[in-house]
């Protein structure tokens, strides 16, 4: 075989020359940006060093001084590019295809969607562009066996993804430091590409279904507001997913000591003493934030207590924040659900560091756990008959999709006996 190709080769000699002259002659494919067919110029491409200016660059790309004077003022009425100017961002120069390779035209790119074209070829002016983008529906389904962020990692999907679900979407709803193994959800979303190709991450989720404890949790993207442009998820039956209230006021923390009126404990001789609280472990200095939106009404150094916090929601609501490191808020202040109010410490009667977080409810503390706790905004009534027209399809969609078969006969050999199902990270 071999013999044969060294005789055919030299008998096709003269052919392949050929061959190569037809390569020469094709012309090369047009490829567009910033809507320009690139093929017509040299492109130099960079991006801005540190300390480097707009002028600089166009001289030391044969451009003089008194010229780049000239087009930074002509153009600065459309765009200010030596006030944009930053370091890091790219920028394109095209230049003649010719022997001198003169700039014709500069582009800067101030985010991944916009850039600013100066020409300078002929007459000098500016204009800016988008390039175009492109929103791609996906769906991704998961069983958990540790935690959500592996499972999606596993499958190739963007962390924010993981965030979306767990900070936003489910935040109220399903505790993702407590997952069980088992647990399983389908996922439609949207990747956002720019120029077809850049890949810039999850834009959205349309719509998502999680099954926590055998539980199923449904949630759809919907616009409540379109004046404001206020987008809300809600279940099946239309009922907001956010709540009122924080399922925590830390994040990455766990729960170390729950509500518990009959609890018997060490330091007190093991005799009964109630503890009203919900305890949740975390560093000294991790943030305490404020679990809905309300007005401190106490933030003072006391006995047991320590250095706590107390804010009245509403005249139903109360919270409080017990033995922190510091304070950060002070009486009469209103704050929002989330915001940092303290710090986790020692102070008062505590074994390690905590938060003791107490919740009543008419002047009466209760498990905040056990509480059917308000909707943040229910869907009006008239928006309620749009909203379960329009999640429909979107519903039978998310049904259809079949959890993926291999997940489901995991080999009984690579089930770890991990018992512990309880993972402090996402
Ligand atoms: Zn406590």
């Amino acid at each position: 075989m071999f013999a044969l190709a060294l005789f055919s080769a030299c008998k096709e000699d003269k052919k392949e020359v050929l061959e190569e002259e037809v390569v020469e002659v094709e012309k090369p494919k047009d490829i567009y940006e910033f809507g320009f067919n690139l093929n017509e110029y040299v492109v130099k491409r960079d991006t801005v060093k540190s300390g480097e200016s707009f002028g600089q660059i166009l001289e030391q790309n044969k451009i003089g001084y008194p010229k780049i004077f000239h087009i930074a003022e002509k153009t600065k009425e459309t765009y200010n590019i030596a006030r944009f100017f930053q370091a890091g961002k790219p920028y394109t120069i095209l230049c003649s295809k010719d022997s001198l390779e003169l700039p014709e035209s500069f582009i800067y790119q101030p985010t991944k969607e916009e850039y600013v074209v100066i020409n300078f070829k002929d007459s000098i002016h500016a204009f800016k562009g988008k390039k175009p983008i492109k929103y791609v529906e996906k769906t991704v389904t998961g069983v958990i066996d540790n935690s959500i962020s592996v499972t999606l990692d596993e499958k190739g999907v963007s962390a924010v993804l993981t965030n979306l679900l767990a900070d936003n979407i489910y935040a109220w709803t399903i505790d993702f430091r407590r997952l069980q193994k088992g647990d399983r959800f389908k996922v439609i979303y949207t990747d956002k590409y720019i120029d077809d190709s850049i890949y810039t991450g999850v834009h959205d989720v349309k719509a998502a279904y999680f099954e926590h404890n055998t539980e199923p949790f449904y949630a759809f993207q919907f616009e409540t507001d379109s004046v404001k442009g206020v987008i809300d998820y809600f279940n099946e039956e239309a009922k907001n997913l956010r709540r009122a209230f924080l399922k925590a006021p830390v994040k990455f923390s766990r729960i170390s000591s729950r509500y518990n009126l009959r609890r018997r404990i060490a330091v007190y001789g093991y005799k009964i003493r109630a503890h009203r609280g919900t305890d949740f472990a975390a560093p000294i200095g991790t943030e305490i934030m404020a679990t809905a939106n309300g007005t401190v009404t106490k933030s003072e150094r006391r006995g047991g207590n320590g250095n706590y916090v107390k804010i009245r929601h509403n005249a139903t609501y109360e919270t409080q924040y017990l033995h922190m490191k510091r304070r950060k808020v002070k009486v009469g202040e209103f704050v929002k659900q989330g915001d940092v109010i303290g710090w986790v410490g020692m102070t008062g009667n505590t074994g390690g560091p905590h938060v003791c977080y107490r919740f009543w409810v008419n002047g009466r503390q209760v498990d905040p756990f056990k509480q059917k706790l308000p909707e943040a905004k229910p869907i009006s009534d008239s928006l309620k008959a749009k909203y379960l027209d329009f999640i429909k399809p979107i519903k039978i969609q998310l049904d259809a999709i079949p959890f993926d078969e291999v997940e489901k006969t995991i080999p009984e050999d690579t089930i770890t006996n991990n018992t512990n199902l309880i993972t402090h990270n996402y």
